[in-house]
């Protein structure tokens, strides 16, 4: 297995309520010439936690932190008016928490990060991935 330092939170950047689900995100990664879904897991809106790439692999899903890192993706991330915000479900927010509980776990010393705590270009996640989980600190 590989050194897991980093667990990454994405969105997808799909307006709220969008249904799409791993699946949907494999095809479309494929369709742009990757080996598959980018990250290792998915959350559809009804709270269902999809596997996308093996843990063993390294993900595809934040530049220069691939390789030691686990990527996981809620789907939304948009407002109907297509602005950022956090769209959550409260289905998604109770398997994000059950996810990131199991992988703390797994990977104590592993940091949980938002995306764009790594790279403040970005607004991906949408919302505050170290306030809201300090107590799954390392
Ligand atoms: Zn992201």
């Amino acid at each position: 297995m590989r050194d897991i330092s980093l667990i990454i939170i994405h969105c997808s950047g799909n307006q709220e309520g969008s249904p799409l689900r791993c699946k949907d995100i494999d095809n479309y990664h494929r369709s742009i010439g990757w080996n598959g879904c980018g990250y290792h897991y998915v959350i559809p809106t009804s709270g269902a936690i999809e596997e996308g790439r093996s843990l063993k692999q390294a993900g595809a899903h934040c530049k220069t932190h691939n390789r030691h890192s686990i990527g996981i993706c809620y789907i939304g991330g948009l407002s109907k008016e297509g602005m950022p915000k956090d769209t959550r479900t409260s289905a998604q927010r109770t398997a994000l928490r059950r996810l990131l509980e199991k992988l703390h776990r797994e990977y104590p010393q592993a940091l949980i990060v938002g995306h764009r705590d790594l790279n403040p270009q970005k607004t991906c996640p949408c919302f505050n991935v170290i306030a809201e989980y300090l107590d799954l600190e390392p």
